[in-house]
């Protein structure tokens, strides 16, 4: 056993390395849910702050455990916005499928942290690293969304998102009618060059367009930057002129124009026409930095835009060459976020939701209040621990954040306020809506209702949830659900494809035409792939991401229903919880009847044959793969796809042979010694394989944010 210290908690965990093998795990697929979640949905459902501290506390795991680190772990990549392949079918969450284009200089990332002695660690660093004298640029952290715009001889010529960092969505039509972007620039520019910025949603376009949606029951935005994300991708570069987005830039890639300092650079900027904040401080050391970040903490609640943070950059540009960039940030630069708002109002009571699973959870009704630029009457208390831990009572003053979340939560009580009288409240024993006894399961955080095939809620949540948009994407909203429900036409997702025109139009408010259009969007689902087949089942853990690398991996449902626990883990970011939590699914015969009648009813439970092959040369070939190589990880995986191997995550006694590049992990090296699995370099790999189709190298390049 040993001490883990995560850095940004103030617990200590006892943990082994199977713990930490098993968190690590779990992180990443909850990190990688919902980074899909922010930057995809534009809807998150956890605040940056609790996703910072989740990224935060796996950095710090394989730091400890650099054998448990991949290239593919989200502490190595840059959040994507890219929406790719679940768009295939459905009509893509932002309204058009925009073409991506490689960044000239990879977008990247900011290092982050939420604590002042990191700054200060970040200062020391480069006071060591650095031997001529230095200053530091103070600027505010924008909080919306990155863009990357491209000048010749004068003119906008392009504008892309950050994308993967690699390649971002071309936006350039939308751009151009973002008021402040000019089209034409004057003074002395350059012919050509890149300057990026962040696109912003400003409180009152905010406001105004929330209020619009919710007149025309939309959901409204969970913030102004998920507000200015999903704006920038309209389908409608007139509708997204209406939404009154507004740009600032903050960067000028140090190889497009060559200044001494990213200050005069952006001075400069500004003389050509450019958006540029003013708002920021050269500073000759951390009391300077200081001094910026207590000023913006007050002051940010007085500007028109969201800030989440100030960006503390290294302002010479030959200091930053030799600072340089790790694989997702410069070296040069850090943002120092601000915690989320609190706010302190009045419990007046508490709801208790079932959720699709079965999951109770206690809801804190409030006395209205102001809070980050929208009015909060929900917040979330998490579960009975976390009431418990509060000691909260029913009348008393809470506090109440809102990070990006749309349900702001409760994170402590102002006991001076507390009256005599307030009432302790007592989480449920029964579920609050079919009254069977609630259970926890051990090490479980929640209490569930066990009645999963009676519980009107929860049969309700799957239904819907098989009809969302990323699932089977059936044109229905929940209170259709409930008529169903309530017309007994419905338990389970099977039973949508019994229902018939003649019971629709009985329903109340169903004509002729909206019964047809419903049957139509049914009848579009037969053709929707077997990954989002799989996510529309809901299976615990399964998100959609998961659900794809599931899909991919089997290939079938049938090959899915026989694969043991072990060959689940097989598919990479496949681990032990939701290897476990797939394989008890597929074995529970009710599951397994509903699976069976869903296939009876035409949907897909077979992937579409893969791109066509290069060649058979790794037929019959399971590989793993590890370390660094010429091309991305992912590259690699598809270059053994394309001639026919077949790539798992972990060395078992069935793996051909192990792939290592440079720095390939010591476990799988050692576990190949030990089952006597050969193992073979790039280089030995590109020789079994035809030349001429083998992918080049890709350059290696200098990087940017
Ligand atoms: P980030 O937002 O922490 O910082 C980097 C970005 O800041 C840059 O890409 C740039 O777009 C922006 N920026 C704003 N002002 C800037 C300035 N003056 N100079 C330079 N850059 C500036 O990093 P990210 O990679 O865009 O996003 C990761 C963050 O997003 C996480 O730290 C987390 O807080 C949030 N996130 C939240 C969830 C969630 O579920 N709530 C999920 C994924 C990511």
């Amino acid at each position: 056993m040993r001490l883990f210290a995560k850095k940004d908690y103030l617990c200590m965990i006892y943990m082994d390395r199977t713990d930490a093998s098993r968190r690590i795990e779990e992180l990443r697929a909850v990190l990688r849910e919902n980074s899909r979640r922010y930057y995809v949905d534009n809807a998150p459902t956890m605040s940056d702050q609790e996703y910072d501290f989740l990224m935060h506390e796996l950095e710090a795991l394989e730091a400890e455990y650099p054998e448990f680190l991949t290239p593919d772990s989200p502490t190595q990549r840059v959040g994507s916005d890219i929406d790719t392949p679940f768009s295939d079918n459905a009509e893509p969450l932002t309204g058009k499928d925009f073409v991506k284009r490689a960044h000239r200089y990879p977008m990247l990332s900011l290092g982050n942290t939420y604590s002042i002695e990191e700054v200060e660690e970040f200062a020391a660093r480069a006071d060591k690293l650095l031997t001529d004298p230095f200053t530091y640029c103070c600027e505010l952290k924008f909080d919306g969304t990155a863009i990357c715009l491209t000048y010749r001889e004068g003119k906008l010529v392009q504008a892309l998102t950050r994308g993967d960092g690699v390649q971002g969505d071309d936006v350039t039509e939308n751009a151009r009618h973002i008021s402040n972007i000019p089209q034409q620039l004057h003074g002395d520019f350059p012919g050509e060059f890149e300057i990026r910025g962040e696109i912003l949603m400003p409180y009152s376009s905010f406001e105004a367009l929330n209020a619009e949606r919710e007149d025309i029951g939309e959901t409204p935005f969970a913030n102004p930057r998920n507000a200015a994300s999903g704006s920038l991708k309209l389908g409608d570069p007139e509708e997204v002129g209406r939404r009154g987005l507004w740009c600032t830039l903050y960067h000028i890639p140090a190889q497009s124009v060559p200044f001494a300092t990213h200050d005069e650079a952006l001075s400069k900027a500004a003389s050509w026409g450019l958006p540029v904040s003013e708002h920021r401080r050269i500073c000759k050391d951390i009391a300077g930095i200081r001094a910026f970040i207590d000023h913006w903490d007050g002051a940010r609640k007085d500007l028109p835009y969201a800030t989440d943070g100030i960006v503390i950059k290294i302002n010479e540009l030959s200091a930053q060459r030799l600072l340089g960039y790790t694989a997702k940030s410069p070296r040069w630069a850090v943002a120092y976020k601000f915690k989320a708002e609190q706010a302190c109002t009045q419990l007046l009571s508490i709801d208790y939701q079932v959720g699709r699973t079965g999951a109770v959870t206690p809801v804190a009704n409030l006395d209205p209040v102001q809070l980050g630029g929208t009015v909060v009457k929900r917040a979330t208390l998490v579960n009975a621990d976390q009431m418990e831990a509060l000691d909260i009572r029913v009348g008393d003053f809470v506090y109440v954040e809102k990070g990006g979340e749309i349900i702001p939560k409760i994170t402590g009580v102002n006991l001076s306020l507390r009256k005599e009288g307030s009432i302790l409240p007592s989480f449920p024993e029964k579920c609050p809506d079919c009254g069977t006894p609630l259970q926890r399961e051990e090490g479980e955080a929640k209490w569930f209702c066990p009645n999963a095939d009676g519980c009107p809620t929860q049969i309700k949540s799957r239904i819907v949830h098989f009809m969302g948009r990323r699932a089977m994407n059936v044109l229905a909203g929940d209170a259709t659900v409930d008529q169903f429900y309530d017309a007994g036409l419905v338990r389970t997702p099977s039973d949508l494809y019994s229902i018939n025109k003649y019971q629709l139009v009985s329903l109340e408010g169903w004509q002729e035409r909206s019964a047809q259009r419903f049957l139509d969007s049914l009848a579009a689902t037969r053709e929707v792939p077997f990954e989002r087949v799989l996510f529309a089942l809901g299976i615990r853990f399964v998100g959609e991401t998961t659900a794809r690398d599931i899909a991919r991996h089997f290939g079938s449902m049938d090959a899915l229903e026989q694969a043991t626990e072990e060959q689940l883990l097989e598919v990479a970011e496949v681990g032990s919880v939701i290897a476990h939590s797939v394989f008890q699914y597929l074995s529970d015969p009710r599951h397994r009847e509903e699976i069976a009648r869903l296939r009876a009813a035409g949907l897909q439970f077979t992937s579409s044959a893969p791109a066509e092959a290069a060649s058979n040369a790794l037929e019959g070939k399971t590989i793993v793969i590890s370390g660094n190589f010429s091309i991305s990880r992912d590259a690699m995986k598809e270059l053994i796809a394309s001639h026919g191997g077949k790539c798992t995550s972990g060395v078992t006694g069935s793996t051909s042979f192990l792939l290592a590049g440079s720095k390939p992990g010591p476990e799988k090296l050692a576990k190949c010694a030990k089952l006597g699995i050969p193992v073979i370099s790039e280089e030995e790999f590109r020789s079994m394989i035809p030349q001429d189709s083998a992918l080049p190298a890709e350059e290696t390049q200098l990087s940017l944010f």
